[in-house]
Formats: C-alpha cells, sequence, structure tokens
C-alpha cells in the first residue's frame, strides 16, 4: 500500500495538466487533448483522490484489475479505458464491464474474435485499433504498412466494433528523434483515416507526452508522473 497524499497528487497532476497545456498550444488553440490517468501502477485510493481533484478519465491495462476497480469506484461518474492486450479467454468479461472505450485492438484474429462475442450479447464497443509503430518486436500491435488497410476491413466486417481511431506505444529508445518518428507515422495514419471516421489518436506516456502531443496526438495516457 503507497497511499499518497491529496497535496501530493494535486501537484503532479497540475504539472501535468499544464506541460499538456503548453505542448497542445504549439499546435493549436483548438487543439484539445484528453488525459487518461493510468492507474496500474497505483493503489485504488490514489484514483479516488485524483478523482476529488478534477481527473475524470482513467486507464488499466489487465482486465481484472479493471473490473476490480471499476467495482470499488462504481459510485463514482468515471471514464475507463482498457490499455493493455486482450487475452481471448477475457473477451466476454470485458464486455461485461462495459469501459468507455478499448485502445488495444490489435489483431484481426481478436476482432473477430471480439466482433462475436458482442453480437452474441447484442452489444458494440468503442475501440481503438493498435499500432506497432516503431515495429518492435516485444509490442502487440498492427504495422504501418497495414494499420489504413485493416482498419477498413475490421470496420466493415466487424460491424459490433465501433472503430474511434488508433493508438500507438512509442519507440522503446532514449533517441527522441526515434521517438518523434514513431508518432509521426502514427498521426500520418491517423489524418487519412479521419475520412473514415476516425476521431482519436492515441499516443505519449509519463516519458513522452508532450513531444506525442506536438506530434498531433489528442489523448494521451500518463501513469508514473502522476503517481510518483
Ligand atoms: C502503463 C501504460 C501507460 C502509462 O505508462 P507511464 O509510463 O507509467 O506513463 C500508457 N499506455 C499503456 C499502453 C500502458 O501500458
Amino acid at each position: 500500500m503507497n497511499v499518497l497524499d491529496k497535496e501530493h497528487l494535486r501537484a503532479n497532476l497540475d504539472k501535468v495538466i499544464w506541460n499538456i497545456e503548453q505542448a497542445r498550444i504549439t499546435v493549436s488553440e483548438h487543439h484539445i487533448v484528453q488525459l487518461v490517468a493510468v492507474g496500474k501502477y497505483t493503489d485504488v485510493e490514489n484514483i479516488a483522490t485524483l478523482y476529488d481533484l478534477g481527473q475524470r478519465a482513467f486507464g488499466e491495462n489487465q482486465v481484472q484489475q479493471l473490473g476490480a476497480r471499476m467495482y470499488a469506484l462504481e459510485e463514482l461518474p468515471l471514464q475507463w479505458h482498457m490499455i493493455g492486450s486482450l487475452q481471448k479467454n477475457k473477451i466476454n468479461n470485458l464486455i461485461d464491464l462495459r469501459p468507455t472505450l478499448m485502445q488495444s485492438l490489435d489483431s484481426l484474429e481478436l476482432a473477430i474474435e471480439f466482433n462475436k462475442k458482442l453480437l452474441l450479447k447484442e452489444t458494440n464497443m468503442h475501440c481503438l485499433l493498435q499500432v506497432n509503430t516503431a515495429n518492435e518486436k516485444s509490442k502487440s500491435g498492427f504495422s504501418n504498412e497495414e494499420a489504413y488497410d485493416m482498419y477498413q476491413t475490421i470496420q466493415e466486417t466487424c460491424p459490433n466494433i465501433k472503430l474511434k481511431g488508433i493508438m500507438t506505444i512509442g519507440a522503446h529508445t532514449e533517441d527522441s528523434t526515434l521517438i518523434q518518428k514513431s508518432f509521426e507515422d502514427t498521426y500520418s495514419i491517423y489524418e487519412k483515416l479521419q475520412k473514415d471516421g476516425a476521431t482519436i489518436c492515441s499516443m505519449g506516456m509519463s516519458s513522452d507526452y508532450e513531444l506525442a502531443i506536438k506530434c498531433g496526438a489528442n489523448l494521451v495516457r500518463v501513469g508514473s508522473l502522476l503517481f510518483k
């Protein structure tokens, strides 16, 4: 247990919001960025405190923990995002949780299976296509080359999946030019998909969210900086 002091969390949150503001204004006054606070490494009490401080959207990368936290905080009007890879045997559990956005649709196989289960339950879900922009073996997701076509394919063949945009994790390196390249590549895919209804470009974490925003991200997923 590591329950953080409210004033400590307020300082963390204010700093991140300030930095987001600085970065987004370099793009345009009209460029609005949503902050999703990733609570996967912190205690549920800290999530409740962040809610008290005004934060509404939270992300988790495991279905089980997502469910436990949604249940623990069910009195609060929170938005929940699933951001981790989804195992096939957890699809039904995730559907029953009804998260606001499932950000990590990372293969056609998963999409087909997911759609099938959504159909059986007569429901649908808002999802993002996960792109492995940096082309790293350790990461899942569609390659840059296939992402655009796969987005169309899923829209056509999986009607219960409502695609809202794309998500990526920046290149895992200290070299910011490579990270920037992975964000720029993702943004150019997103730009092409706007005519297909894409409105969310989710990229940027604690180490690179400002860069991601400057490259066009309109949703950032920040964990460790908020809860350190
Ligand atoms: C953990 C995680 C984050 C947040 O990472 P931090 O570096 O702690 O900000 C963002 N996105 C995904 C997909 C994650 O798994």
